[in-house]
């Protein structure tokens, strides 16, 4: 059923709205790529995946920034703005510019817990605002639930507020982004709360995108607002998908989950993760390509069990991007080599990985320097 709901690249094309043009993000690569022979495709399809989570309606800036190493002096750290629903708009906008396959995605918690801005209107602003920034996909999170599932559909669909009607500009019609949600199921039924996954094709090669809930989302919410909901095990559901999605021929398969680590490093590292999302990662089957976690407010890129694993810290301060190559003969995300080359010089603001540009050694070369521009 949800394997009708193939949508083409295209569809949302043009979506994006600039907002305000406050950061800037200048990239620099070093080493001399091979351009591909305009007589023969090239055997695999690169297919950017752009991801956040943990956004919670912060549509101005967090009070704060983000703290980054000191360009000047590595053993100290300074905090810079970022965040917000303008610079992440124009961050997205400027990754997304030349790419030619690529996807805008999400963790969780993109509303619930907001400065009041967002949450005197019910956090419509924040699903129209990301809606027009082209983010397409998104697992739920546990504070999707805080005003309870009635609302979160009213998130997805639309509709004015049961008791305080409609306060915005025009009706609020929902997010134009799907909520995934795998894990939940309604009680009495026995169906999922919400679509389980999302196939997306690039160049005609189809790519699974599998959305996760908090399992202990019911323990740390309102019993009202999920009640009638079971929450399984993230894994178990994954895993369970798994053969139904490669029976329609899907073989890359990525998985967005509202569950995190705790790493010591820095954000484009990953030493000594700890925390449940270790645990999951572990159960997976091997066939999940690429898991974009959330959660824990961290920032993090970690290969564990030969795939990637990343987090995107909170309030649209970072963006990963991650760069996947796809095999057109086995329609599969091409390995994750079990020593990622770590990209030195990160300065922190985005988050970068790079499957292609390890395996063309380019990683090291890739370097990201955040400035700061006049609005
Ligand atoms: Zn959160």
């Amino acid at each position: 059923m949800w394997l009708r709901q193939w949508r083409r690249l295209a569809a949302f094309a043009g979506t994006i709205i600039v907002l305000a043009v406050l950061l800037a993000v200048q990239r620099h690569r070093h080493g001399a790529a091979v351009a591909p022979s305009l007589a023969v495709p090239s055997p695999r399809v690169d297919l950017t995946t752009l991801a956040i989570n943990d956004f919670h309606g912060n549509l101005r800036p967090p009070t704060g920034g983000i703290s980054i190493a000191d360009p000047n002096d590595a053993r100290r750290r300074i905090a810079i703005p970022a965040g917000g629903a303008e610079y992440m708009a124009t961050l997205v906008k400027q990754l997304r510019a030349r790419k030619k396959n690529s996807v805008f995605v999400a963790a969780g918690d993109l509303i619930g817990a907001s400065p009041l801005l967002s949450a005197l209107f019910h956090d419509e602003p924040t699903i129209v605002s990301l809606s027009a920034m082209g983010l397409e996909i998104a697992a739920v999170g546990n504070h999707e639930f805080d005003a309870g599932k009635d609302e979160l559909l009213r998130m997805q669909n639309g509709g004015c507020h049961p008791t305080t009607a409609c306060k915005g500009p025009r009706p609020f019609t929902g997010a134009k982004f799907r909520y995934l949600a795998a894990s939940i199921f309604d009680k009495r039924t026995g169906e999922p709360f919400l679509p389980p996954y999302e196939i997306k094709e690039f160049e005609g090669i189809p790519v699974a995108f599998i959305g996760l809930a908090l399992k202990n989302t019911p323990n740390i919410v309102a019993p009202s607002g999920v009640v009638g909901l079971e929450f399984r095990d993230e894994a178990e559901t994954v895993n369970a998908l798994v053969p139904l999605l490669k029976q329609h021929g899907i073989e890359a398969i990525v998985v967005l989950i509202h569950e995190g680590g705790f790493p010591a490093g820095d954000y484009n590292e990953c030493p000594g993760i700890a925390g449940t999302i270790v645990d999951i990662v572990g159960k997976l089957d091997k066939a999940v390509d690429l898991v974009v976690s959330g959660h824990t407010h961290r920032a993090y890129r970690c290969v564990i069990d030969g795939r990637l694993i990343t987090s995107a810290d909170k309030f649209g301060t970072i963006v990963t991007e991650i760069e996947l190559e796809i095999d057109r003969k086995t329609r599969d995300a091409v390995a994750e080599p079990a020593q990622a080359p770590h990209p030195p010089g990160l300065e922190g603001l985005l988050l970068h990985v790079g499957r292609q540009a390890a395996a063309r050694g380019f990683c090291g070369g890739r370097r990201h320097h955040a400035r700061r521009t006049p609005a």
